[in-house]
């Protein structure tokens, strides 16, 4: 099963790439009314050639357009798109750093690396589990402090009969020990 999940997003129709571009287009008209391929190019440091090539696949699968000036702008599915992927992208971030307690800079790096994959119901159930977790609900407050205060270990160090890991343990003892955040 997992060969054809990575294969198809091998074969993602967007990459990362791509969606970077989009929510740079995004941006730039925001921020100044227009997007140029020479604006995209300064924006994400790279140069024109590549971002001529990129819009060049983008117009032909329908995330970009020119509008009346001959500017970039995004269609509506392109601005579906940045609306996902923006959303995905802070709700992990909330997740990896408010919730799981990680650095706030490695939060956002990891959760940039995943905000164009993940899919719209995961990304909707993660809201609703935060909107409990982050509530003034006791029992979510208990719980947070039961998960601040835990050391992950293998049950009694052993895999075999461990009621959490299956064949493999889940948890590298040496990166188990969570920092203070
Ligand atoms: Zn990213
Ligand atoms: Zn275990």
């Amino acid at each position: 099963m997992f060969e054809e999940v990575w294969r198809a997003y091998e074969e993602n129709e967007l990459s990362h790439s791509a969606a970077h571009h989009l929510l740079s287009i995004h941006e730039l008209r925001s921020q100044s009314g227009y997007a140029r391929v020479s604006d995209i190019a300064k924006h994400l440091s790279i140069t024109k050639g590549s971002v001529s090539t990129a819009m060049k696949l983008l117009k032909e699968r329908g995330y970009v357009q020119e509008d009346h000036n001959k500017f970039l702008e995004l269609t509506e599915k392109g601005l579906k798109v940045v609306q996902e992927t923006e959303a995905t992208r802070l709700v992990v971030q909330r997740f990896l750093c408010n919730a799981l307690g990680m650095d706030e800079d490695d939060a956002m790096i990891d959760a940039c690396k995943v905000e164009h994959l993940i899919s719209s119901e995961a990304r909707a159930r993660l809201v609703c589990f935060l909107q409990i977790l982050f509530s003034d609900k006791p029992q979510a407050r208990e719980f947070m402090s039961m998960f601040n205060d835990n050391v992950f270990s293998c049950q009694d160090g052993n895999v075999e009969t461990c009621q959490l890991c299956d064949d493999v343990c889940y948890g590298d003892p040496s990166q188990m020990v969570l920092g203070e955040n």
